[in-house]
């Protein structure tokens, strides 16, 4: 028990995401946001009292980190080997999009085969998944996540920056042939986006059987343009979901660090999940630990401080020595965020780099 991940509030880390590349083809306005339509939308959302102007428009400067400092395989597979000595179960490859990286499938049959990985999973924006997916999956990933926000090719455009629509339907498509279980869609939800097709995304997940997840925009993005009211709460889509469907909550008692609260249809098929960081923080139950492509570990989505493992790695730092400095790293996670606080600061790293 002494040698697990536990921090000073007594949560005990079992899960590891792990981002790849900080690299990425989409362009997606809660994240990356780069085109004129993007910029346009978030002016139009600014007015005097409700939602003044961020601040500091200061985009925040995303080069891309230096190919020399993003982590080797070889240095990925030994902190997740690590990680699990120490209690991590679950570990998710993100990005970034991590399909940009040459020869994933080689990674993840690295992780795959180290004993006590009992769940590897995968985020991605689906746009390059299908030339990999056999490969993908021979190599042993059995859970992927798309991220999908809009149905319509036009808006999907508007979210993403990018024409993807039709490749990100087709890579959910193969994903569920080639057995993938379960084959996860996110969308992220912005008033005034995407909120008019709450219903046809939840409608969406039942006939194709998908387990969707809707989640709360968060103040990640590189533009700093987030704001309170472009947040569409998880309550108010449930209610709105309720309303059509009669979603059934899903008994998650034995799953408490959980983040998206899962609701049944009452035909069974399909799952929808809701994911409320900013309007019901679930920090108390957090059990997560992220690793950036270049080597840091962050103790929250939030963090405001990160822990380079690099100079470890590629010193003569012993497995013994990392796993210590890792134990130092969890104690001092803390206790959540401050999002809607007067004291919260927006981390340097948007989502992309920090590995959603
Ligand atoms: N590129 C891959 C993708 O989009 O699935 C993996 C990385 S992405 C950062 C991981 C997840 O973070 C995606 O599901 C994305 O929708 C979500 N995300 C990105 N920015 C976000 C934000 N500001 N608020 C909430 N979720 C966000
Ligand atoms: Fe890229 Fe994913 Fe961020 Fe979209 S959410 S810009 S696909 S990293």
């Amino acid at each position: 028990m002494g040698d697990e991940l536990r921090d000073s509030h007594g949560r005990v880390m079992r899960d590891l995401r792990v981002s790849i590349t900080d690299r990425c083809n989409f362009r997606c306005l809660y994240c990356l946001p780069e085109t004129e339509e993007a910029a346009n939308f978030y002016r139009s959302k600014w007015d005097a009292v409700r939602n003044p102007k961020p601040a500091s428009l200061e985009p925040i400067r995303y080069d891309w980190k230096p190919k020399s400092h993003l982590l080797t395989y070889e240095e990925i597979e030994r902190i997740v080997r690590i990680g699990v000595s120490l209690g991590i179960e679950k570990v998710r490859l993100t990005g970034g999009e991590p399909l940009l990286r040459r020869d994933v499938p080689g990674l993840v049959a690295r992780i795959a085969a180290i004993p006590g990985v009992r769940d590897l999973a995968m985020t991605t924006n689906g746009f390059l998944f299908a030339r990999q997916a056999d490969a993908l999956r021979q190599a042993g990933l059995r859970r992927i996540s798309f991220s999908m926000d809009s149905l319509d090719p036009a808006n999907f455009k508007r979210l993403t920056g990018r024409d993807g629509h039709a490749e990100v339907m087709a890579g959910i498509d193969l994903a569920q042939r080639l057995g993938f279980a379960p084959v996860k869609v996110n969308a992220v939800v912005i008033r005034g986006l995407n909120d008019h097709e709450i219903e046809s995304l939840a409608a969406f997940a039942r006939d194709r059987d998908l387990s969707f997840r809707f989640i709360e925009f968060m103040p990640l993005d590189s533009s700093r343009a987030w704001q309170k009211d472009l947040v569409m709460p998880a309550r108010e889509i449930l209610a709105r979901l309720q309303a059509a469907y009669g979603l059934v909550p899903v008994d998650q008692s034995s799953h408490p660090s959980e983040t998206a609260r899962r609701h049944a249809f009452p035909d069974g098929r399909g799952e929808i999940g809701l994911i409320a960081p900013v309007s019901e923080p679930f920090c108390g139950h957090c059990n997560r630990l992220r690793l950036t492509a270049d080597g840091k570990l962050r103790t929250c989505l939030f963090s405001l401080e990160e822990h380079d493992l690099r100079p470890l790695l590629r010193g003569d730092a012993s497995d013994a020595d990392i796993a210590a400095r890792m134990r130092d790293i969890v104690r001092g996670k803390e206790a959540g965020h401050r999002i809607g606080q007067p004291d919260f600061v927006q981390p340097q790293r948007t989502m992309s780099c920090i590995g959603g």
